[in-house]
């Protein structure tokens, strides 16, 4: 099938139109009509190579909402017209110890896991490209069918930020009456507070911008901080049970590891390159872990789309259409964005699609990433 979307071709190119072929869905697969596509972080690493490993052109989208438009030989779980839900992931082995976990996340098969986008991890190096497209061919296993109760531009968040932060929460054991700090309140640190609301936790806010305070405290944060004021900073010292960090670039994790307990957690899940140097002086006289997290898994992912439905959790988005993303993309970049989540209402694309698929770049690497192997 001819796919439109957006993407681009170098680091310092905008995004901007693209068509491309997916295949039509093979035996165990679904193609999806993208309703929505939330903006991660990620995208803006990935489409800035921040991590060095960007494969282009390169496709964005990871937090993807749409409607079954086609199901392929043998899917017994989905249906046409089912409104669904796909993640960072859209394959992995299905045999090694973490997939037979429910933990393709962490998948360790000759394969590994396939991201849905840059996720040229199969053993011909074949790129994949995301949610900022028409359409998506996936394995029915990597997709998740969307709760009645959830409104579908809700969903995407959920499907990346919403399972990062809550993943560590529980594998961790967050509990009831514990302290739980996060810090940056963006995409991942507003989902943050949420969940760990929900887990029953104590939540203190992590935040440079005071202008954040009120959303914050809305939407249940028990307190806020201003996380470069020491003072205040000082007042928290050794007080939180674990810590959630979200922030995005390169920062110095003392002033963070000084709000730990003994015995408590500090997880890192913002993929911010690199940490200066830091003294490991605190981290051994109080027994405190220094941990990452990578997303979550596909039944996990689950728990969190009941949960929302259960708690009405619904994270604070703001709508834009896909001609705006490249102003998005600058805005993620100094975190004053005025915004907790952006989602892009796909059918500025499809409506794009409709008029302007001859003057798009033609991308013809083959897009064989999501092809069950
Ligand atoms: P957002 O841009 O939505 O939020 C990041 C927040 O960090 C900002 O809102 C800001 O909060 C804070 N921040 C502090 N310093 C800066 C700075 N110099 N520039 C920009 N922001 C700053 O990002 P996301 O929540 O989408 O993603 C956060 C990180 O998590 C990214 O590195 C992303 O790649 C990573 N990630 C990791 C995953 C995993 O599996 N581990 C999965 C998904 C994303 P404030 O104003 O409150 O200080």
């Amino acid at each position: 099938m001819k796919v439109f979307g957006y993407g681009t071709k170098s680091k310092e190119n905008d995004l901007s139109t693209v068509t491309f072929e997916r295949r039509e869905p093979r035996r165990g697969e679904v193609a999806i009509k993208v309703t929505h596509c939330g903006v991660c972080h990620s995208d803006l690493h990935q489409v800035k190579n921040d991590w060095s490993n960007t494969i282009y052109p390169c496709v964005p989208g990871h937090e993807v909402v749409g409607v079954i438009s086609a199901v392929g030989e043998g899917v017994s779980t989905l249906s046409e017209g089912d409104i669904v839900g796909v993640g960072c992931m859209i394959n992995s082995c299905q045999e090694c110890e973490s997939c037979e976990n429910n933990e393709e996340n962490y998948c360790t098969g000759p394969k590994s896991c396939t991201l849905t986008y840059n996720g040229p991890k199969k053993p011909d190096g074949s790129n994949t490209y995301g949610g900022y497209s028409t359409e998506l061919v996936v394995r029915e296993e990597f997709v998740l069918k969307v709760p009645s109760k959830l409104e579908p531009k809700y969903v995407g968040p959920l499907m990346c930020a919403g399972i990062t932060v809550y993943s560590p929460m529980k594998h961790w054991n967050l509990k009831k009456g514990q302290h739980l700090g996060v810090a940056g309140i963006g995409g991942l640190g507003h989902m943050a507070i949420k969940f760990g609301k929900v887990m029953g936790a104590e939540v203190t806010a992590f935040t440079r911008s005071e202008d954040k305070r009120d959303e914050i405290l809305e939407m249940g944060a028990d307190k806020v901080v201003i996380s470069e004021d020491d003072e205040q900073m000082n007042e928290c010292a050794k007080s939180l049970d674990m810590l959630i960090n979200t922030i995005p670039v390169p920062h110095d994790i003392s002033p963070y590891i000084d709000l730990m307990k003994t015995d408590s957690i500090l997880v890192v899940v913002g993929n911010m390159v690199k940490f200066p140097e830091f003294s490991p002086g605190p981290l051994i006289f109080n027994r405190i872990t220094l941990a990452g997290s990578l997303i979550g898994g596909i039944k996990e992912t689950g728990e969190v789309l009941d949960l929302a439905a259960e708690h009405n959790i619904k994270p604070l988005i703001k709508i834009v259409d896909i001609s705006e993303i490249n102003d998005v993309l600058e805005k993620l970049k100094t975190g004053e964005d005025g915004c907790f989540r952006f989602v892009i209402d796909m059918q500025s694309l499809h409506n794009l699609s409709d008029g302007t698929k001859d003057g798009a770049m033609k991308i013809d690497a083959p897009d064989r990433g999501d092809v069950v192997a």
